[in-house]
């Protein structure tokens, strides 16, 4: 049941009728994990908490430094040198205090990381390197649950939906292969500041799309922009019989 502050503070959103009082409700119950609180997990991360996302799960093993705050906007200059989970859950708790948000001040990997997906009825992928999207998609498909993964450099970004509740659906080693691609970093390849904020903000609203059952979700395909001429693409995404990951999976 909302209560009247409630009511009032997701108002704009409740008058949706896509959304309503179930949708908001859907939403305050809900407990996401997002791994990694940097360029995109920023606008993910405050999305999520002022839409009222009931729990938030942060995890990152970064401090903020200088050079995030030309594109990480949830850090601030007077949080330059705290631990990024705790300068993220401080803006979070004054954009929101409606909501719970934990944070985990490192790298989660095998059971922690399994525990942590359990946990959680989605998961949103902000990280950037290989190792973690690849952990993270095993982990999601073995048990069920929905990842939203993005991706933005230079001037270009991704983002797509693997939900392993759906028969044939891909996951993301259907996409990628241990070794298909060398992880590009902001810190080598340089990012344009609100290429970040705009897949981020696809991230978050394919999130909550899911979590509300809401219209159609990027499930089976990659949308993919050129911020140089702002095109954006929708490519259809197949699962691989041959998925290392999912081809197992599929009974
Ligand atoms: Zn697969």
């Amino acid at each position: 049941m909302l209560n009247d502050d409630q009511l009032l503070r997701y108002s704009r959103q409740i008058m949706l009728p896509e959304v309503d009082i179930a949708g908001q409700e859907a939403w305050l119950k809900s407990t996401v994990l997002i791994i990694g609180v940097g360029g995109l997990g920023s606008p993910v991360a405050m999305y999520l908490a002022a839409a009222g996302v009931g729990r938030l799960v942060l995890v990152d093993d970064d401090k903020v430094e200088l050079t995030n705050l030309q594109r990480q906007i949830i850090h601030r200059t007077e949080t330059i040198g705290q631990p990024k989970v705790a300068s993220a859950k401080a803006a979070l708790a004054a954009l929101n205090p409606d909501i719970q948000v934990e944070a985990i001040d490192g790298r989660l990997e095998g059971e922690a990381l399994e525990q942590q997906v359990i946990a959680a009825d989605l998961v949103v992928d902000c990280s950037d390197n290989f190792a973690t999207r690849f952990a993270l998609n095993d982990a999601c498909v073995k048990h069920k649950t929905p990842l939203v993964s993005g991706a933005a450099i230079r001037l270009e970004g991704q983002v797509a939906v693997f939900d392993s509740r759906r028969d044939d659906a891909p996951c993301y080693r259907c996409l990628y292969r241990d070794g298909d691609e060398e992880s590009l970093t902001c810190a080598d390849s340089g990012v344009l500041a609100p290429l970040v904020g705009i897949i981020g903000s696809v991230q978050a609203m394919e999130a909550l799309k899911v979590l509300a059952d809401i219209g159609e979700p990027l499930v089976g395909k990659l949308l993919l922009l050129d911020g140089r001429h702002m095109d954006w693409r929708t490519l259809k995404l197949r699962r691989d019989p041959e998925c290392p990951c999912c081809a197992d999976n599929n009974n």
